[in-house]
């Protein structure tokens, strides 16, 4: 029994209060029952086979089985059960009912009566058969029912199919269990699965040989589960089920419906039929969940009204429940906070956030691409921005389908529910606006047929949607379905706000979030983002009324002519401004000046630069020769971002003047703004010199026209490798660096961030990249140039403050390696700013673990 097979670790041992059984050696399960055995609750007698014992039977070996079966009483049934490391990692299922045989058989006939013994010894041969002698199931699981007729069945199938009677010999029995669970887990198939979970490859089982309570015989008997919450909310309920054997139900029949814990239609619940087992039940279950400090599920017996626990095992879980649970754990002074924090998967917890989506969508789907944004939206399909709206007046939900967004259609998204698109990856135009809006997003969606001008929508089956038809589309996992699905809604959830707090003490980098309008910024304060890190300004020229006069300074010949229509939209950048500033009072605003190439604002249809001509008042030829003039082969790398900014500067200085004078309105009437100008894709310091030139001379016209003072900061975004590369010498002119990765990404690698996903999933799947670039920060590539810049702009600027605003920010991954490389803050979609708060404490709070482990090693 204690026969060693490395180091101090028997091949088996019987679990008792000190028995050397740890997870690492013996499985999760087998310690597990060791703690339950511990709580001295009624476990039957158990036997646990080390990792090493159980590696040894898979090659051949066995423990000694006499020592072993020893343990258990002489006529005992007996059950064995995988325990793996991390019961994620699965493992073979359980065989019950070893030492079934027809002496133990004609036995039972007469204590329990042929029925109950049939169905036994039944259920044994049929797991035997097809588990351990690994015979055809069809010839064991089609028996008519489970009596004693069916057993003969059953036998005389396995002496057809072995040419042997089954073994009658309980030792015999357990060998042959022992051998097939050990060499089931060594399998290939298993070992791939395993892995596909995080496994290593050399993960260990161990088995637990466990006695068996009948559940059968006088008074109240019968098994169940039981749990102390709903596993779907995580609030406090009782839940479970009970298979009594007394009220007369066929407690062992397959498919056999469960009698619930508590009352229903079919008869009294375990607590009115047995409330002293029952409050024991409960008595159990609470002390499980104080003591192994988690919500466990009891698995259990009753036996003549008596409880035995066989198993717990922690309950599984909704993203919901899960949250909740850690919050109540933490709240009932079981687990302290941090450990709280550390126990919900920030990913998840966008799943608290966000309509959770259509369940199973992914199996369903009429088509789909890359889920840019979670959640999940029906209705009506347009096609067009001004469709969009106008579905927006009706009030009919509608989803807004493009080839490709563009800043044009920003007025469609804000009036669609949702969006789909043909092309783009996870920082398009559509995913980050998406996000931005924090509306359903689809984008990539390459395997259906996009034809815009048809107005028509071919699904992957050939079936044809037309404007009009509704659809749903599910933006967490990137299906496209007809019609309208079932939804699961998400709820409000105060304790995911809990547990946020709570992450927020841990926390020791800034949580930003990136936001264009009022709606954005109220999101972003409403989760307690500490200010907003990227304002795009370019979606407030799309806004009605505003588009035109942008137009119109388009084509305005001379520079004073331009500023005369500047000077128009300058009323309305203010007001903008001003909004954002009264809603984020007393945090900081970052607004990035103009970046997008000016013909993305004109229109490209001959009807749209008809209306243009006719608004201007000029010929169509001169519309259609300025659009052509004006258009570029590689937009992206064209006249955008600061390059507009030293060519056509009146644009700047309006947005400039518009910051400063809405930042004495605001100033006036709460605290004082200072708010923070970011010029975009900048590559050279010479450009940051001459931006910064004027932008300093509007500051002291505004001040000496208004006689009031303010001070602002001038920031740089470090979008091409360039600006990372010479960030020693632009640092001294800036007050920040904000690292625009999308961008940095897309000039890095070579590959556009609005086409690269029509590829990225065979790039991904060949292992040409280990994830979306676009999704995932490049940590070796995009990293080492944000290193780089870093490092040279901090040893030229010590107090320069340093953030990521790229898609990225709100990424797990990401965010350590920028909390790594000293950044101040990361800015991210106001919704992802939840996820991003938690996983930013969980980095926090494992460092801390580090650091205090690594204290206590060198004391
Ligand atoms: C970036 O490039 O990372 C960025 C934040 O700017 P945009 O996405 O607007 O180009
Ligand atoms: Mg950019």
């Amino acid at each position: 029994m204690d026969k060693s097979t490395h180091d101090d670790v028997p091949d088996s041992v019987l679990i008792t209060p000190t028995a050397p059984i740890a997870n690492h050696t013996h499985g999760g399960r087998a310690k597990c029952l060791q703690r339950l055995v511990r709580l001295d609750l009624p476990v039957p007698t158990t036997v646990a086979l080390s990792f090493e014992a159980v590696h040894a039977i898979a090659n051949g070996g066995m423990p000694d089985l006499a020592a072993i079966v020893g343990c258990f009483a002489p006529d005992a049934l007996l059950c064995v059960r995988p325990s793996s490391e991390d019961p994620d990692w699965g493992g073979p299922g359980a065989i019950l009912n070893i030492g079934m045989n027809d002496a133990r058989y004609v036995e039972l006939c007469q204590s329990l009566g042929r029925e109950a013994a049939a169905a036994l010894y039944l259920r044994f041969v049929q797991s035997y058969a097809v588990h351990v002698a690994r015979l055809d199931p069809d010839a064991f699981d089609d028996v008519e029912d489970n009596g004693p007729d069916a057993l003969s069945e059953v036998l005389s199938a396995y002496e057809a199919e072995t040419d042997e009677p089954f073994p009658q010999d309980p030792a015999e029995q357990l060998a042959a269990v022992l051998r097939s669970m050990a060499r089931a887990w060594e399998g290939t198939s298993a070992r791939l699965l395993r892995q596909a979970k995080g496994a290593p490859a050399d993960a260990g089982l161990g088995l637990v040989v466990q006695e068996m309570v009948p559940g059968y015989g006088q008074g109240e008997c019968g098994s169940g589960v039981l749990q102390l919450v709903n596993p779907g909310t995580g609030m406090p309920q009782i839940t479970g089920r009970y298979l009594s054997q007394s009220q007369g139900r066929d407690a062992l029949g397959a498919g056999t419906e469960a009698l619930y814990l508590e009352r229903d239609a079919r008869g009294p619940s375990l607590e009115e039929s047995a409330p002293e087992a029952f409050a024991d039940l409960k008595a159990h279950a609470s002390l499980m969940r104080r003591r192994l400090r988690e919500e466990m599920q009891v698995e259990f017996v009753i036996q003549s009204g008596g409880v035995h626990i066989l198993d717990g095992v922690r309950v599984t879980r909704t993203a919901q429940a899960a949250v909740r649970i850690a919050v109540a754990l933490a709240e009932d002074g079981i687990i302290p906070r941090e450990e709280a924090v550390m126990r919900v998967d920030p990913r998840l917890s966008a799943e608290v956030l966000h309509r959770p989506g259509v369940p199973d969508a992914q199996g369903r789907g009429n088509g789909g691409g890359i889920a840019a944004r979670p959640g999940a939206a029906t209705g009506r399909l347009v096609f067009t921005a001004a469709e969009a709206q106008a579905s927006a007046a009706r009030g009919e939900p509608c989803i807004l389908v493009r080839r490709e967004t563009s800043p044009e259609d920003v007025r469609g998204m804000h009036a669609a529910v949702g969006v789909l698109t043909e092309r783009g990856g996870m920082t398009s135009h559509a995913a980050v606006i998406g996000r931005g809006l924090g509306l359903p997003c689809i984008v990539g969606a390459s395997n259906m047929k996009f034809d815009t001008r048809r107005k028509q929508l071919t699904a992957v089956d050939g079936r044809v949607f037309v404007r009009g038809d509704i659809i749903t589309i599910d933006g967490s996992s990137g299906a496209v379905l007809a019609g309208q699905p079932e939804m699961l809604e998400a709820a409000e959830d105060g304790a995911f706000q809990t547990l946020l707090t709570w992450a927020d003490d841990q926390r020791d980098i800034g949580i930003r979030a990136n936001a264009d309008t009022p709606e954005d910024a109220e999101t972003a304060r409403k989760f307690n983002a500490q200010g907003i890190g990227l304002c795009r300004t370019e979606h407030m020229f799309f806004e009605p009324g505003r588009l035109t006069v942008m137009r119109e300074m388009i084509f305005a010949e001379t520079s004073k002519g331009r500023a005369a229509v500047l000077a128009r939209l300058l009323p309305m950048q203010r007001d903008d401004f001003q909004a954002l500033f009264r809603i984020m009072e007393g945090l900081p605003v970052c607004i990035r000046l103009f970046d997008p190439p000016l013909h993305e604002f004109l229109p490209t249809s001959k009807t749209g630069q008809r209306e243009l001509s006719e608004a201007l008042g000029i010929p169509v030829s001169d519309v259609t020769r300025r659009v052509e003039e004006m258009e570029e082969y590689n937009p992206m790398l064209g006249l955008r971002g600061v390059r507009l900014g030293v060519t056509v500067p009146e644009i700047y200085d309006m947005q400039a003047r518009a910051i400063f004078e809405a930042t004495l309105d605001a100033s006036k009437e709460g605290e004082p703004v200072v708010p923070e100008i970011m010029i975009p894709l900048v590559s050279a310091k010479r450009e940051v010199e001459l931006v910064k030139a004027r932008i300093d001379a509007v500051a002291l016209a505004v001040k000496a026209e208004r006689g009031e003072d303010f001070t602002y900061r001038l920031g740089v975004m470090v979008e091409t490798p360039r600006a990372a590369l010479r960030a020693g010498e632009i640092s001294p002119h800036t007050a920040f660096l904000s690292f625009g990765t999308n961008d940095l990404t897309q000039m890095t690698y070579g590959m556009s961030r609005d086409d690269a996903g029509r590829f990225m999933s065979a790039y991904v799947n060949q292992g040409v990249f280990p994830e979306d670039p676009f999704h995932v920060l490049d940590t070796d590539g995009v990293g080492e140039l944000l290193k780089l810049g870093v490092q040279r702009g901090r040893a030229e600027h010590p107090d320069l403050t340093l953030s990521i605003c790229g898609e990225h920010g709100g990424n797990p991954e990401s965010i350590a390696f920028c909390r790594e490389a000293g950044f101040d803050y990361v800015s991210c979609s106001p919704f992802r700013v939840p996820v991003a708060r938690l996983a930013a404490a969980q980095l926090a709070i494992s460092s801390q673990i580090g650091d205090s482990r690594k204290k206590s090693a060198k004391l």
